[in-house]
């Protein structure tokens, strides 16, 4: 008799405590979200992930270089004229963005901004832009232009007509912050995905480890690789709609900053990272620096490990990569 209470108690709080994955779609920073998250019951669930989209709307509010209220949009319009008092955390944003540039020689820059305009990947243009607009459209771009006063906690681009955005890093950011506040308020496990660029934490209720699927770039219908990730940031570089075809060579919409020509001859990053900033930004960086530079630096960094799909198909991994075929 005793035996059986126990085993009913049990199983009563087994029940009580049994955790299910909840998941929410939707859109935000322009992009796709799938938001999932480990929770008792749905209204708990439910609960996390709207924390999860006020964290996310929140930073949109801060970052975005498309809303006219936004801090980075007063920044770059004062571009040339003078510096602007900006939030700590955008400040850190913008200080780890030139951070990268470093590393990358420049292959990543937030002031690619304003040279966005000639090059269209919408299907729109019919002639590659002339060798003079080219030139002239990254007379404006370059992270050493943009001067950071630490002790006044401003921002200041020297340059009338610059511009900065944070399309490269802004969703991986996004989904590290959204991360680390469902964590702090308890959240055991969970997978923010920002079309793509992810960062996971804890294990699916059933003990198993998150897997990640990764889409192959030339059959957008196959899943090619899933991978497991605990508590770590995949991010996929690479729109496969967004580019254009002259004379047989297929440039994409990322862009280098500092030839103003955008990448070729690689279709697709995926970067493993801790963080999912980290991984956004070094994703962007390797389709500009190209195959071989790109890996070269990726496996000179700890914790950091890449898939490159070139423009033939061939997938080229860093150093410590095991991919799992499905
Ligand atoms: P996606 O968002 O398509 O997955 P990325 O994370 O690489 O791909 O971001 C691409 C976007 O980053 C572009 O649409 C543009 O806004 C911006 N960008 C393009 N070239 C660069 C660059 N060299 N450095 C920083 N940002 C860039
Ligand atoms: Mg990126």
């Amino acid at each position: 008799m005793k035996k059986l209470t126990l085993i009913i108690l049990f199983f009563s709080i087994g029940i009580l405590y049994a955790q299910e994955p909840y998941k929410r779609t939707l859109k935000l920073m322009g992009s796709r979200f799938d938001i999932t998250v480990v929770a008792k019951d749905p209204v708990e669930g439910d609960e996390y992930i709207d924390m999860a989209i006020s964290e996310i709307t929140r930073i949109e509010k801060l970052i975005s270089s498309w809303d006219p209220n936004s801090q980075t949009s007063e920044i770059n319009r004062n571009a040339g004229l003078k510096p602007v008092k900006v939030d700590a955390e955008l400040f850190n944003l913008i200080k780890r963005g030139i951070g990268i540039s470093k590393l990358t020689d420049g292959a990543f820059d937030i002031s690619y901004a304003s040279m966005d305009k000639i090059w269209k990947f919408d299907g729109s243009m019919t002639v590659m832009p002339s060798e003079d607009s080219i030139k002239a459209s990254v007379a404006k771009v370059g992270y050493q232009n943009i001067i950071l006063d630490k002790e006044n906690q401003t921002v200041f681009l020297k340059l009338a007509g610059m511009k900065i955005g944070f399309g490269a890093i802004g969703k991986g950011y996004a989904a590290d912050k959204s991360k680390d506040l469902l964590k702090s308020k308890g959240v055991v496990a969970g997978i923010i995905n920002a079309s793509g660029d992810m960062n996971t934490w804890g294990k699916q209720p059933d003990g198993k480890e998150w897997k990640v699927a990764i889409t192959n770039p030339m059959d957008k219908n196959k899943v090619f690789a899933l991978l497991p990730i605990t508590n770590g940031a995949v991010v996929t570089s690479g729109n496969y709609e967004k580019y254009v075809n002259f004379n047989d060579v297929r440039y994409t919409h990322i862009i280098d900053p500092r030839s103003g020509y955008p990448a070729t001859g690689i279709i697709s990053v995926t970067v493993f990272a801790p963080k999912a900033e980290l991984a956004d930004a070094l994703a962007t960086s390797v389709f500009v620096m190209g195959i071989e530079v790109g890996l070269n630096r990726i496996n000179q960094l700890p914790k950091i490990e890449c898939i490159i799909i070139d423009d033939r198909g061939n997938i080229i991994t860093s150093k410590n990569i095991e991919i799992e075929k499905s």
